[in-house]
């Protein structure tokens, strides 16, 4: 008999593919090929035959159309591809992942056995109130779960099994593909967009049930390098300029009311991730972040003006900002295909749910692609508090995923048919 989704996913999550923002290799961690040379095997097994790991390991397949020469939307269907990431979040261990299985969930905290008296608490996660008696996967604690995005991998899967089983269950040509190091914002660096020949695509790598996110942040990286002026400590007045100390007033005079820790659903923020020095010469490296292009300039302005501000509280100083673009609102790049996102829509409703629209706190794949021509805007997995060692995922959300990609791509079809309500 065939592999369980349930027995899927857990086989998935236990393989460590933890990537790693310090490492220069690509991928950044070797082992995230030994899921993707798994997933080349396991997609050939649902009849993709043409599954191949590419120089970039990016695992790509196809699964042909099978409309037949008299049907309306006969070679008209677009290519849609489904992509998900293979490496879990960075920050986390991902070895020795001991998936747990909890059944008929009663509604009580979720323990978590590999850290004694911890658990996922209820007060913690209100969305676990409404999942009594369904069936919760977990870590032991020690770890991640690794559900971002392992569920989406096993979802793609077990999604296109299901074609593969029903023949006679008409689609266009789907393209897939599982990529490395989407944590640390590398997944497409060397994403091969023409090769994938895909027209519209969705990574399946959201969070909660009945969500499809058609926006991301939009970022920027600022490096400040503060100059000073060092001379001998003991003989220093009048003439020291201590490079550090004025970068740390100058970060620290930034709103902290526009940090991460103090935001939250469409605030931006300033987020100074390093900082390091000596008295003549320090450097910060400070993420800027917004949902608009004017926002992420006020933010700018707000740096430049503690700048400024720190130049003349501490004459001698200077304090060079360098702003670098990093990404952009994937919103923009998708509104040129509306219906992308209206498809999504109404296969989440024909799949029982009712669709909600959110906007991502960070980047994600499907930004890039977004922006390289491929609108690609992002589905939930199913999966809650994911870059936690208490994240958790119900198995029947997880079915829900595999219905919404199942409905998507019928409503390709019937879309594509070229007459009146035709999209394309
Ligand atoms: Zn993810």
């Amino acid at each position: 008999m065939r592999e369980s989704l349930l027995d899927r996913f857990i086989r998935y999550a236990r393989i460590d593919t933890q990537s790693d923002d310090a490492s220069q290799t690509f991928p950044s961690t070797e082992k995230q090929k030994d899921l993707l040379r798994i997933l080349v095997e396991d997609l050939k097994a649902a009849g993709l035959a043409d599954a191949a790991m590419d120089a970039h390991a990016s695992v790509l397949a196809t699964l042909p159309a099978n409309l037949p020469p008299e049907h309306p939307a006969f070679g008209l269907v677009p290519a849609i591809g489904l992509l998900a990431h293979v490496d879990t979040y960075h920050e986390v261990s991902g070895t020795n992942v001991q998936p747990q299985v909890h059944r008929n969930y009663d509604g009580s905290d979720l323990a978590l056995p590999g850290v004694p008296g911890e658990a996922i608490r209820v007060a913690d996660e209100p969305g676990l109130a409404a999942c009594r008696g369904l069936t919760i996967i977990t870590s032991d604690g020690t770890t991640l779960l690794g559900a971002d995005d392992k569920a989406g991998v096993a979802e793609i899967l077990e999604a296109l099994w299901r074609f593969a089983e029903h023949p006679d269950r008409l689609h266009g040509p789907i393209r897939v593909a599982f990529t490395p190091d989407e944590e640390i914002g590398r997944g497409t660096e060397h994403f091969d967009v023409k090769a994938f020949g895909a027209d519209y695509a969705y990574t399946i790598d959201g969070s909660g049930i009945g969500v499809i996110e058609d926006e991301t942040f939009s970022a920027d990286s600022v490096f400040v390098v503060v100059t000073g002026a060092d001379v001998h400590p003991g003989y220093a007045k009048g003439k020291m300029v201590n490079a550090v100390r004025v970068l740390s007033d100058f970060l620290m005079s930034l709103p902290p009311h526009r940090v991460p820790e103090s935001t939250k659903s469409r605030e931006g923020y300033l987020h100074p991730i390093t900082a390091r020095g000596n008295v003549s010469e320090a450097r910060a490296h400070v993420l800027v972040r917004d949902f608009t292009e004017e926002g992420l300039r006020d933010l700018e302005d707000t740096m430049s003006a503690a700048a400024a501000w720190a130049e003349r509280k501490y004459p001698g100083a200077r304090v060079a900002l360098d702003t670098k673009r990093s990404y952009r609102n994937m919103k923009d790049a998708i509104a040129s295909a509306p219906h992308v996102v209206e498809y999504a829509e109404e296969a989440i409703r024909r799949a029982g749910l009712t669709p909600g629209r959110g906007a991502i706190r960070g980047g994600t794949d499907g930004a890039r692609l977004s922006s390289m021509g491929l609108p690609t805007p992002n589905l939930f997995n199913g999966s809650m508090n994911f870059h936690s060692t208490k994240g958790w995922i119900p198995l029947e959300w997880m079915e829900k995923a595999v219905e919404t990609l199942g409905h998507l791509l019928d409503v390709w079809v019937e879309r594509s048919t070229g007459g009146p309500g035709g999209g394309g």
